[in-house]
Formats: structure tokens, C-alpha cells, sequence
């Protein structure tokens, strides 16, 4: 499942700081899970110049380079290249981060990319910020308080994101950056063995425990997606502010989670990975089947009043089912030690556990949990669920509370 990725292959950039101002004005209002820098994830790829394998190949690429981005269209991302031209790489040949973890002990935050810029802040060992550019070997971060450049020597790139096709163009085409062609224009795009979006198990931190949880099954399931079964598309709800849909958000925890608990051990199954018209029987049928050791679906909040806000857990093992009552202590402690640790990683209210007849945690036959991230209809909370960074947190959050529960029992 994992690709192995070298993140410390810099490319050199002598790209301008008026394009890296261009950039940031076409990043200015991103569309939703759209990642800030990317890594290639095949060997040689073509980067074209246009959102089209019909176009010209302006520069090839090569497997671990990190780019900075400054739009999507359609399957494509646009990317800053070495030389401060712009150019397109089709999503599956990337993989899209959105998590900058400091990986040295007090790691400055400069004012600009460069070891002589000033210094901002000192950022603590373990710290995950929001990345939001690469140049010449440094990140561009969001930390409490401004945004500064952190050295890739003592930082790593985590928080995988799921390259996504817009729905509408950026409008970042034709602005005006002549892009020219490179000496070898490739035909055809290099096809990766595995998806694009397959994260690698090297960006996650040492401290998780490997192998703890190995010969465990454990069911991912993202909350809504295409869901079809009666004949509508079922995004969930949506951000507030943000206009993120909460499809996007169950996702992308889902499959950083899924990165979290493979690093422990666990062999992890998704229900899906984005586009499904699966019913909820069918969701709870994929756990049955592999014999699951734990069933937890990822869902986001909302309630009419915007105050609302917090983290909760739901189970159900109703005294009146056999089989769920029987397995009524189990079902109770996975909401509870899941739930703790999410509130932990969260910092969110506790709004606690919660029984409730959902279909997927009543027809799953090992213990389940539907867990009800933050609140979508939390202005609050929609900005920091539409925070990879945090996501990220959440994701952490809930692999610790899986891995006690699972070590546990
Ligand atoms: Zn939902």
C-alpha cells in the first residue's frame, strides 16, 4: 500500500517573489481540500501546460519533488516549476499535503526563505502546522500568529490530502505566465502502479507505536459521499462559512486515519475512497464480511443553532438485540475511549457519548462507533475542520483512542 517517497530532494528555485505574490492572490480563495504543496509520485512525469494531455509537455518531473501550487482545474494540478514558470500535473501523479510537522527540537520561522530572514517565532518539536508553499527548500507555514518560512531539514511534510477534481475552473488559466516548452515533450503520461492519493506511511511521526495493533481489522467508513441508494446524491451537510461539504471533510480524516492506524499495524478497509452509491447496509456489510475487529464511521456536525459545537461519539447495543447487548461493555468503552482521545486532540467541547439507532453502528456484528467530528455549523468549527492541519489533529486523535481500545480488548 505505501510508496516510498523521498521528501528530502529539494529542488533549487529562483522563482520570483512577485510570482510567489501572484501565487498567493490565485490561492486567495482555494477550493475546498485543495492542497497547498504536492509531492510526484511516479517516477519521470510530464508537467504540461495546460489542464490537458493534449497539451505540450513544458518539463518533466521526477519522483519525491515538491512543489508548491497555485490552482486546480478539472483532474489537474498547477504547480510552480523550478524555473518560475507554471505548468500542470494530472492529480493521480501526486500526492497533496496540506501539514508541515516540525521534526527539530526549536525550529525558527523566518520571514523569508533564506537562513539569513528574519526570525518570527520558534516552533516546538512535534508541532504540525498548515503549510501553504515550497521554494527552494523551505515551507511556507501558517503558525499561531503570522506566516513565516521553516527550513525542510528540520520539518516533514504530513496530512495527506485527496487531490480532488474541481467542480469549476480556477480561472487561473490564460493569466498571463508564458509557459515555454521544454526540449522533450513526453506523449503520454507516466501511470503510477497505485493511485496517486495512496498516502506513504513515512510522513507519520516515530512516536505511534509500530506494529501494536498488528492482526487487527479495523473498518474505515467516510460518512456520505455519492450515496445513491434512493436515487440522490448525499454529500451531508456543509461548512457554515467555508461551503465545504461534509463528504470532504468525513474523507479526508478517513484516509489520514487510515495512514495513523496502518503505522501501528492495523490492516485498514475503507468502505469507500470518495465516489460510492453504496447504502448504509452496504457499509456496515464491508465489516461484517472481513470480520472487523472495530467499525468507526467519520462523520461531520451541524444543528440549526450555530452555537452548537463540541465532539461526540455515538454507539448502540440495545438491551432488546441479543447480539448487540451481549457486546453492550465493548460497544460502551470503544465510544468512550474514542471519544476521550478526540477530545483531547480536538480541544473541543465534550459533549460526550451517545446512543442512537444509526444503521451502520446497528447493523455491524463487531463493536462500532459513528463519531461526530466537530460542527460544520459551528463558524468555529467550520474553520478549523476546513484546516488540514486539524484534520490531521482529529485523525491523531482518534488512531490513539482506536489503538487503546483494540490493545485493550
Ligand atoms: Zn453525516
Amino acid at each position: 500500500m505505501s510508496r516510498t517517497l523521498t521528501p528530502k530532494i529539494f529542488c533549487r528555485m529562483k522563482t520570483a517573489m512577485a510570482l510567489a505574490a501572484a501565487c498567493a492572490l490565485l490561492m486567495a480563495a482555494p477550493s475546498a481540500l485543495q492542497a497547498r504543496v504536492v509531492t510526484v509520485a511516479g517516477s519521470t512525469v510530464n508537467v504540461r501546460q495546460g489542464a490537458s494531455t493534449d497539451t505540450v509537455a513544458v518539463s518533466k518531473v521526477n519522483l519525491g519533488q515538491i512543489f508548491g501550487c497555485c490552482g486546480a482545474e478539472a483532474n489537474w494540478t498547477k504547480i510552480k516549476l523550478e524555473n518560475g514558470n507554471l505548468g500542470y500535473i494530472r492529480n493521480d501523479l501526486l500526492m497533496g499535503y496540506d501539514g508541515l510537522q516540525v521534526t527539530g527540537s526549536l525550529v525558527r520561522v523566518r520571514q523569508t526563505p533564506s537562513l539569513s530572514g528574519a526570525i518570527l517565532t520558534k516552533i516546538q518539536k512535534g508541532t504540525v502546522l498548515t503549510v501553504l508553499d515550497h521554494q527552494n527548500g523551505w515551507f511556507k507555514v501558517q503558525f499561531p500568529g503570522g506566516v513565516g518560512w521553516v527550513s525542510g531539514e528540520y520539518s516533514k511534510l504530513v496530512s495527506p490530502v485527496v487531490l480532488k477534481s474541481t467542480e469549476t475552473s480556477t480561472g487561473a488559466a490564460g493569466n498571463g505566465n508564458a509557459l515555454v516548452p521544454g526540449e522533450d515533450a513526453g506523449t503520454s503520461d507516466h501511470s503510477p502502479a497505485e493511485s496517486g492519493v495512496a498516502p506513504t506511511t513515512e510522513e507519520i511521526s516515530a512516536d505511534t507505536g509500530s506494529g501494536i495493533l498488528s492482526g487487527k481489522i479495523v473498518v474505515v467508513d467516510p460518512g456520505h459521499s455519492n450515496t445513491s441508494s434512493y436515487g440522490a446524491v448525499d454529500p451531508g451537510t456543509t461548512g457554515v462559512i467555508s461551503g465545504i461539504k461534509e463528504k470532504d471533510i468525513n474523507l479526508d480524516i478517513s484516509l489520514k486515519l487510515r495512514v495513523l492506524l496502518e503505522s501501528m499495524g492495523a490492516t485498514v478497509i475503507m468502505t469507500h475512497t470518495g465516489e460510492t452509491s453504496m447504502t448504509l447496509y452496504d457499509r456496515a456489510a464491508v465489516a461484517n464480511d472481513a470480520h472487523a475487529d472495530l467499525f468507526i464511521s467519520i462523520h461531520s456536525n451541524s444543528a440549526a443553532k450555530q452555537s452548537y459545537a463540541g465532539h461526540t461519539t455515538y454507539f448502540f447495543a440495545p438491551l432488546n438485540n441479543a447480539l448487540l447487548a451481549a457486546q453492550r461493555d465493548s460497544r460502551l468503552r470503544a465510544a468512550q475511549t474514542v471519544q476521550a482521545a478526540l477530545v483531547k486532540a480536538g480541544g473541543r467541547a465534550n459533549l460526550g457519548i451517545k446512543e442512537n439507532n444509526y444503521v451502520v453502528i446497528r447493523e455491524t456484528v463487531c463493536p462500532s462507533i459513528l463519531v461526530e467530528a466537530a460542527f460544520l455549523s459551528n463558524p468555529d468549527e467550520d474553520l478549523l475542520l476546513s484546516s488540514g492541519a486539524y484534520r490531521y489533529r482529529l485523525a491523531q486523535g482518534l488512531a490513539n483512542g482506536i489503538r487503546q481500545f483494540l490493545s485493550a480488548s
